[in-house]
């Protein structure tokens, strides 16, 4: 028996440990992923914070054999339904359950201009030239765009700016710069609802961070953002490019170009035995609010679908389904953290609510990294 994990991030490493503690050693467990290290995406603000570096926090993918999950550092190039069959560089590998756990990629070449004239605050090369790109610049205009929607872990651009402002603060430029931020919604968090949005809200502006609503990005030329109504300038712009899903789950039909993999709370697509975790996936929740984009719900996800494959395997009955439930941090510099708390199938809507910023939620957000880490490398 082969169950096979298309992606090493967040919701495949959760699944496979979860299998992996489960079931026999005769079910093989494989997980394929083009890269051969796993880093939380959320150390790529502690990167451009200047408190860590990707080489001391990346873990070897490899590691998971430790456990007895099979690991193949290959590209996936096609996933072929009808045969059960998934292609990868070098290799056919037939599969009896397929997770699909591929996250999505950054799309900045949706918007005419991006790539050339801003640094793209989610990709791992760019996070660098952030950090240096904030501490040389000594005045003027800093801008931070968030151009497409749905985009990965809603607050995060808020911690990032939040963070930035932090570290203006330390190096003594923070009077002489202005920082703005452009969002395409009416309001901070419209996954987190009107209170939260305000209280973020409020938290921008209380580190003179002007936010500007209804900013759709249509274009970026030099030092001007270009918006559907209006523009901007700007010295130095740190964007959240739009996102897509991997194309090999467009070309095999289960998600459709511009859209992502459409399924319910187990996580099953319209195919036997194939699920779907993660960003890759839309689960929505009321006709207008989907699951966010969060590593939190990639590890809920991921852990539902695994009880069911093992409830399956042993021929009981799948009674797991996603929960919901899950919260993200909103860090704001000085090792203080807010907690953002989600009930996304809460009666009768979706519940979320601020936890007050302190020290000991920074601390939490460490031992988040920290015990994941641990138990899945
Ligand atoms: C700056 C930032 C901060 C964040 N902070 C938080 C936070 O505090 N809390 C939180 O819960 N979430 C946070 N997130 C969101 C979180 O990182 C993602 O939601 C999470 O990683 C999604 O997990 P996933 O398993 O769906 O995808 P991923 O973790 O992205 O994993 C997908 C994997 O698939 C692999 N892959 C893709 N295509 C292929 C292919 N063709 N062949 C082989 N392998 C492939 C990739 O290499 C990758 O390893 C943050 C995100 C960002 C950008």
């Amino acid at each position: 028996m082969n169950i096979v994990i298309l992606g090493g991030g967040f919701g495949g490493l959760a699944a496979a440990n979860e299998l992996r503690q489960n079931l026999t050693q005769d079910t093989r467990i494989i997980i394929v992923d083009k890269k051969d290290w796993f880093m939380m995406d959320l150390v790529k603000l502690w990167i451009i914070a200047g408190s860590r570096e990707f080489e001391t926090s990346k873990k070897p993918l490899e590691n998971v054999t430790k456990k007895g999950i099979e690991f193949i550092n290959e590209n996936v190039t096609k996933i072929d339904l009808q045969n059960k069959i998934v292609r990868t560089s070098y290799r056919r590998l037939h599969y009896d359950y397929l997770i699909i756990s591929l996250g999505v990629e950054l799309a900045p070449e949706q918007i005419p201009g991006l790539k050339e004239n801003s640094l793209i605050l989610y990709d791992l090369n760019d996070v660098p030239r952030i950090r240096d790109a904030i501490r040389n610049l000594k005045s003027g205009k800093l801008a931070m765009a968030i151009t497409g929607l749905p985009y990965k872990c809603p607050p995060a651009p808020y911690e990032a700016a939040l963070l930035i402002r932090s570290v203006l603060e330390e190096i003594g430029t923070s009077n002489s710069i202005q920082m703005d931020f452009y969002s395409p919604t009416p309001i901070t968090l419209p996954a987190g609802g009107p209170q939260v949005s305000e209280d973020i809200l409020q938290i921008l502006k209380s580190k003179h961070i002007e936010f500007h609503g209804n900013c759709k990005t249509i274009s970026v030329e030099q030092n001007k953002l270009k918006f559907e109504s209006g523009e901007a300038d700007f010295d130095l712009l740190i964007a959240v490019p739009p996102h897509k899903v991997p194309f090999v789950t467009v070309d095999c039909g289960l998600a459709q170009l511009g859209k992502f993999i459409e399924v319910n709370r187990t996580c099953r697509t319209k195919f036997d035995n194939v699920y779907a975790i993660g960003d890759v996936n839309q689960i929505m929740v009321t006709d207008k609010i989907a699951v966010p984009k969060a590593g939190i719900f990639a590890e809920g996800e991921g852990i539902t679908v695994a009880r069911n494959i093992i409830s399956k395997i042993k021929k009981e009955a799948e009674t797991a389904t996603f929960d919901g439930k899950g919260g993200c941090y909103l860090e704001i510099g000085k090792k203080t953290a807010g907690y953002i708390r989600v009930d996304m199938y809460a009666d009768p809507t979706p519940v979320t609510e601020l936890k007050p910023p302190s020290t000991d939620s920074f601390a939490e957000k460490e031992k988040f990294e920290k015990e994941r880490l641990e138990k899945w490398l």
